[in-house]
């Protein structure tokens, strides 16, 4: 671990899969971390092993409420990301996306903190630009099963813009795109996670509609490298900017590699595509390259392998 830096960072949804990764990082670097969760997806096994950490805190609170801390920088992770978990109470990832942004900006402006927004490539909807750009508007439906999560996330980006025009606040937002490794819940529904679940139970792999549509998987060490660059780029760069791994795989090559990686016999069926899931995501990531001097390094079958490796550990 690196000497005290002297800096205090709120993680909000450190508690959760990236969330922890990222309280583990910034402790690593030397800084003071305090994790702010609800647990409503996160768990405390995730963070278990930093509890014995002096420079760590974790307090129970849901976001939507308002917090008095003392910090010098907020990630803001909370929410839940999942589909089967964003749709289980969709008021409250609203909420959570809306009052919860409402209430960290107002706490940052109040401190003086640079804030970091947790958003998603899902504010580019089902896209008509291929691969998507920070410059693309995007294709979302407001009423729909996902809008409470694509919806609630642009509004929390406006939220932020808006924060930062008229209170002069240090904002950041990142565009994150599909994100895989340890510590994902094996019951949130996710592609990879359900894919590696099934190949160890020896249970059908389930492929929604014919297998096509395709995602580009960003492994977490990346994903964190990623958003703690961005945190420290120079003031005047707010984003947004899209963080993930150009290198696009079809649902039915996933499938195939973690197949062949686990060397399981199971069998693919094939289930109706849910309501409104994109048929095709791929970051364009030259803004982050430029400005962050970030690109991802880990390829697909290596981060696989590590993922496998936790999932074996924890069946
Ligand atoms: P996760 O569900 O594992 O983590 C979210 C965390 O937020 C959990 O610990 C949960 O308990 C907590 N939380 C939820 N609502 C809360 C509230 N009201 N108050 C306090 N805590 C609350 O999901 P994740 O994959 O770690 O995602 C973290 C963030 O990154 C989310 O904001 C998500 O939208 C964003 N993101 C993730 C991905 C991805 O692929 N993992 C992609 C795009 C964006
Ligand atoms: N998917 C699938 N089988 C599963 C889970 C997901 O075929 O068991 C598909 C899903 O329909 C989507 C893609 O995998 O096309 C990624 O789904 P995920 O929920 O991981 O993320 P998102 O749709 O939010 O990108």
């Amino acid at each position: 671990m690196k000497k005290y830096s002297g800096k205090r960072i709120l993680v909000t949804g450190g508690a959760g899969f990236l969330g922890s990764h990222l309280c583990e990082g910034l402790l690593n670097e030397g800084n003071e971390v305090l994790c702010a969760d609800n647990f409503y997806t996160g768990r405390k096994a995730n963070i278990a092993h930093l509890l014995g950490n002096p420079y760590f805190e974790v307090i129970r609170h849901d976001i939507c409420f308002p917090l008095y801390v003392e910090v010098d920088e907020i990630y803001n992770l909370a929410c839940p990301a999942s589909p089967i978990h964003y749709q289980f109470d969709p008021v409250q990832t609203t909420k959570t996306s809306v009052h919860g942004s409402i209430n960290m900006l107002g706490l940052a402006k109040r401190v003086k903190a640079k804030i970091l927004q947790a958003s998603t490539s899902e504010v580019y909807g089902d896209p008509t630009v291929h691969p998507q750009p920070e410059t693309y508007w995007g294709n979302v439906n407001p009423i729909g099963f996902r809008s409470c999560y694509d919806e609630g996330k642009r509004c929390a980006e406006t939220l932020f813009f808006d924060y930062h025009r008229q209170h002069r606040l240090k904002i950041k937002v990142a565009r994150i795109f599909n994100t895989y490794g340890p510590r994902m819940h094996p019951n949130d529904g996710r592609v990879v996670s359900n894919f590696i679940v099934q190949a160890l139970k020896g249970e059908d792999i389930t492929v929604y509609g014919d297998g096509s549509q395709t995602r580009s998987f960003c492994y977490v060490d990346d994903l964190i490298d990623g958003l703690v660059k961005l945190m420290n780029s120079a003031d005047d760069f707010t984003g947004p900017v899209n963080l993930g791994n150009p290198s696009e795989f079809s649902i039915l090559e996933l499938a195939n590699k973690v197949i062949e990686i686990t060397g399981s016999k199971s069998s693919m069926v094939f289930k109706p595509l849910p309501q409104d899931d994109p048929m095709q995501r791929k970051p364009e990531i030259s803004l982050a390259k430029e400005v962050l001097d970030w690109q991802p390094e880990i390829k697909l079958e290596d981060g696989l392998c590590k993922t496998i490796d936790y999932f074996k550990s924890i069946i």
